[in-house]
């Protein structure tokens, strides 16, 4: 259990404007208002004033979590503050100046190439929630996607493109790339970044690295999967304040309710044990997703950016109370080891890590590209798969409950029909009775009595014909001799005396109220019966034909997706050959390359045979010509000599 690390930071006064310091005292890392409302003091991890840059604000507060995810424990980092007050610059920084985001991902790259004992997997992904809806910002018109839950993954954005990364600089162009997307159609770029907020996700998958074989991961060794959250918040001004209508109204209000739903959660999680009661994190995306950065499984810090200036006093004490609060949440942050597939590092690893060892000894960084390339579509065709299983398993549930339905409305057709039958022979039964000489009067039904239909159980919606429990004694009636399947004008006549049949004694649907009993001749007319049952039994048959046709419609639905799932599966199983067939090329390669080498080595040892026969050569022509030199010399000499003393030819010749 540890808190959350709560900092405040002062963003330089805008010029000419004096800071509003009067209103409050720093004093080493807390904070008191002087007035109005004096002696209210907010103690703090750090309060940074305008003299720290980003990369302080990063080393003192950040880095820590960065290291820590690097380690496997999920991390959390965000600005909150009104519109101005430097979340943007807190968490992008500026060229000159980059800030939590840029630092971060550069030393989750250093850490991870300083950590030689594991292997690391890393991700990424950028969205932004927008009027309360999730966009992804590294794929244009990936738009409103959802939050689902499930098991292995907790809660996650449906659809959200995460691209695999082994370069800060990759992650740099895709930042800049999602940038781009989030101004997309904006005419005023600061006022849609001011009201929609951006997580960055960092997702880092890690496995020990086996000294005997290098990158080999055995089905039992654990992977530890981190996520890692930086998340720059839209600003909490008021709406009075602004004065803003239309648009940005509708835009502020989101901004508000997400803001105030988050500054719910914070104070709930603010409170004690017993008092907390239920925390609203369902209330809102924003704390849906933050959920494991706020009393979770996380380690997480809270930069609350400030304005300086007097007229924004208001938002300064909103901020640092929402900041003072912050500060009571305890968190109970773990390495997250888990052993199932559901590590991608794990189901991709034993593919591409053969093709890597063999890369390790040639440089080769265009062959590196081809397996991140491969592993980016390995990843997609998963997404994608999995997104069409989602899918596949609602289409599913919407057939269960169809064809749920179609037996319910078959069942209420067998129901009609045995109930035509034994209204049939109640009325024969009762025909009976009349032939005894039983009295009608004494037959009038009270509310009272027990409704039963024969062969019949109560169910929700299944409809009753009420009898009076008199109607039960079948067994004392005596079977009319001459029985008929046509029903004795007479003897109906004689039963109802005379009266005309109410249709509306029938309870035909749980729905219609009940109606009173006025006489019994009602159920004993057994033509509007059928007619009835008859009207029924056509309006349900023809509920069953638009069920079965939607149930076709579904059944189409789903083996056109079916059919998509094995064409995905055939596409990673081409992926796969392409995989290896690479893997043959790099084979193929490597095999000309040692042949080339060799060729190399042996020109190299013909050159050095050259070389020392050149050598050799040219010393023996070095000799040769300081021969000939040395006999031109004496020559030329013998020739001046010669010539000046005029010496004899024959005795010249002797010397
Ligand atoms: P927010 O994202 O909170 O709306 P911004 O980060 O966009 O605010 O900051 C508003 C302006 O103030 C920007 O021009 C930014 O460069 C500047 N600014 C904010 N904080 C600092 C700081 N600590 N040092 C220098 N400039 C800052
Ligand atoms: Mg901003």
């Amino acid at each position: 259990m540890e808190k959350i690390s709560v900092a405040v930071r002062f963003r330089p006064s805008a010029a000419g404007d004096p800071p509003a310091d009067r209103h409050w005292r720093v004093q080493d890392e807390s904070i008191s208002l002087v007035a109005p409302g004096s002696g209210v003091s907010f103690a703090f991890d750090h309060v940074f004033d305008p003299s720290y840059n980003n990369a302080m604000v990063y080393d003192l507060l950040i880095k820590s979590i960065i290291q820590a995810a690097v380690d496997g424990f999920n991390g959390t980092a965000f600005a909150y503050g009104q519109t101005s007050s430097g979340k943007t610059f807190t968490m992008s920084g500026s060229e000159e100046e980059p800030g939590i985001i840029p630092l971060a991902v550069e030393d989750v790259f250093r850490t991870t190439k300083m950590t030689t004992d594991r292997e690391f997997l890393i991700r990424v992904s950028y969205m932004e929630i927008y009027n309360e809806e999730i966009n992804d910002l590294l794929t244009l018109g990936n738009q409103k996607l959802p939050i689902h839950e499930s098991l292995e993954r907790g809660f996650f954005v449906a659809g959200l493109r995460e691209e695999i990364v082994n370069s800060a600089e990759q992650v740099f162009e895709l930042l800049k790339h999602g940038e781009a997307n989030r101004h997309f159609g904006e005419t005023n770029m600061n006022a849609r970044s001011s009201r929609s907020h951006t997580i960055f996700r960092m997702v880092i998958e890690s496995s020990k690295r086996n000294p005997m074989n290098l990158g080999d991961v055995s089905n039992t060794d654990a992977i530890r999967v981190s996520v890692l959250n930086l998340v720059d918040l839209a600003g909490s001004e008021r709406i009075a304040k602004t004065g803003a209508g239309g648009v940005r109204l509708k835009e502020g209000k989101h901004i508000n309710k997400s803001l105030m739903i988050l500054g719910n959660v914070i104070n709930k999680l603010s409170e004690s044990g017993r008092q907390r009661g239920h925390i609203p994190y369902r209330d809102s995306k924003l704390t849906r997703i933050l959920q494991p950065a706020l009393g979770g499984n996380s380690k997480t810090s809270i930069i609350c950016t400030v304005a300086p200036e007097e007229v924004h006093i208001e938002e300064t004490r909103g901020t640092l109370q929402f900041a003072s609060r912050a500060k009571r949440i305890t968190n109970c942050a773990q390495v997250n080891e888990i052993l199932t597939d559901a590590a991608l590092l794990k189901r991709q690893k034993l593919e591409i890590e053969e093709l890597r060892r063999k890369l390790q000894g040639s440089h080769s960084e265009i062959l590196e590209q081809v397996i991140l390339k491969q592993r980016n579509d390995m990843h997609k065709s998963e997404l994608e798969r999995e997104r069409l299983a989602m899918e596949l398993e609602e289409e599913r549930k919407a057939r269960e409950t169809l064809e749920l339905r179609i037996k319910e409305q078959q069942k209420k057709i067998e129901n009609l029909s045995s109930l035509s039958i034994s209204s049939y022979n109640t009325s024969i039964s009762t025909q009976q009775k009349v032939n005894s000489t039983i009295m009608f009067d004494e037959l009038s039904v009270s509310r009272s009595h027990v409704f039963r239909t024969p062969n019949f159980k109560a169910m929700a919606d299944d409809f009753v014909v009420k009898r009076p429990s008199s109607f039960r004694t079948v067994d004392s009636n005596p079977i009319l001799e001459n029985f008929d399947n046509t029903a004795d004008e007479d003897l109906w006549m004689q039963l109802n005396k005379g009266c005309i049949t109410d249709l509306d004694t029938l309870q035909m649907t749980p729905n219609m109220k009940h109606q009173s009993f006025p006489s019994l001749e009602m159920s004993l007319e057994p033509s509007v019966d059928e007619e009835i049952s008859s009207k029924r039994h056509h309006s349900l048959e023809s509920d069953c034909g638009f069920n079965r046709e939607q149930f076709e419609a579904l059944r189409e639905k789903c083996t056109i997706m079916e059919r998509a799932c094995s064409l995905l599966r055939e596409e990673k199983t081409s992926l796969v050959e392409t995989l290896s067939l690479s893997k043959q090329d790099n084979e193929h390669l490597r095999a000309q390359k040692e042949e080339l080498l060799k060729e190399l080595n042996t020109e190299k040892q013909k050159m050095k045979e050259l070389k020392e026969e050149i050598r050799q050569f040219s010393l023996a022509f070095h000799q040769r010509e300081g021969l000939l030199t040395s006999i031109y010399t004496k020559s030329k000499a013998m020739m001046e000599n010669l010539n000046a003393s005029k010496v004899s030819i024959p005795e010249v010749c002797d010397s």
